[in-house]
């Protein structure tokens, strides 16, 4: 094989590595937001909870004051009673603490009935902010994980760039500007095999001189549809390969 083409084909697999690489590094941020999920949903489960407690305790407060409120009003109304001559004065002022009483009655029900909700609602708390605090460490120790995966990633990443280096050094600026610019107009793939009469990158039927050019191995060639530069694999070769 041209010594250059099999610079450029070593140059091809580090490529291809990178790509792969590159894949799985692009996708850690994407895996980290989906990774949240459980955790948001819990912190939303556990907000939700806490404003329902907040809003009951507003309630009762509310209802608390209303009940002040109405007792003042009683208590204002029995002041009139040492001073009342008639008995039907009497009785007015009887029928309006009655009513009084009946709504004071109303509230404390109503409020009974909140402290019962909210007495409920606060002793489901803790197991919320139990689930909330495990699936926080979960996702903790998944980020975590991630963060060291994208690092493990950066550091091949880099040993591939010296290995690329190591190759740029030794192939000729044409061969390094044309393989740069195939890679970037080809979806990274720049050198391919000739699978027999076939292209490995576009599957064209590559012309038969150029196929016999290429099993020679002494110029470099090229599909004449995509452009990429083509290598040829002896069959007798794979088959001494150890396996
Ligand atoms: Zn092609």
């Amino acid at each position: 094989m041209n010594p250059q083409l099999k610079l450029l084909v070593s140059l091809q697999k580090i490529k291809d590595s990178a790509m792969v690489l590159e894949k799985s590094l692009a996708a850690i941020p994407g895996q980290i937001k989906g990774g949240a999920g459980f955790r948001d949903e819990k912190q939303k489960l556990l907000k939700e909870a806490q404003d329902e407690i907040d809003a009951l305790k507003k309630k009762r407060r509310d209802l608390e004051s209303a009940v002040q409120n109405e007792n003042d009003h009683m208590a204002k109304i029995k002041v009139k009673l040492p001073n009342v001559k008639t008995n039907k004065e009497y009785q007015a002022i009887i029928a309006e603490v009655d009513v009084v009483k009946e709504k004071v009655s109303k509230i404390e029900d109503q409020e009974l009935e909140v402290m019962e909700i909210l007495e409920s609602k606060e002793k489901a708390l803790p197991a919320i902010k139990k689930a909330c605090q495990e699936e926080e460490e979960k996702f903790k120790a998944y980020e975590k994980k991630k963060a060291v995966e994208a690092e493990r990633v950066k550091a091949e990443l880099e040993g591939l760039a010296l290995e690329r280096a190591k190759i740029t050094d030794h192939l000729e600026k044409a061969w390094l500007k044309k393989f740069d610019q195939l890679t970037k107009a080809r979806e990274g793939v720049a050198v391919v095999e000739l699978l027999k009469n076939i292209c490995g990158g576009c599957h064209q039927h590559i012309l038969p001189q150029t196929i016999v050019n290429a099993k020679i191995g002494k110029d470099i060639q090229e599909c004449s549809s995509c452009l990429r530069l083509l290598y040829w694999v002896e069959e007798s070769e794979e088959e001494q390969a150890p396996k």
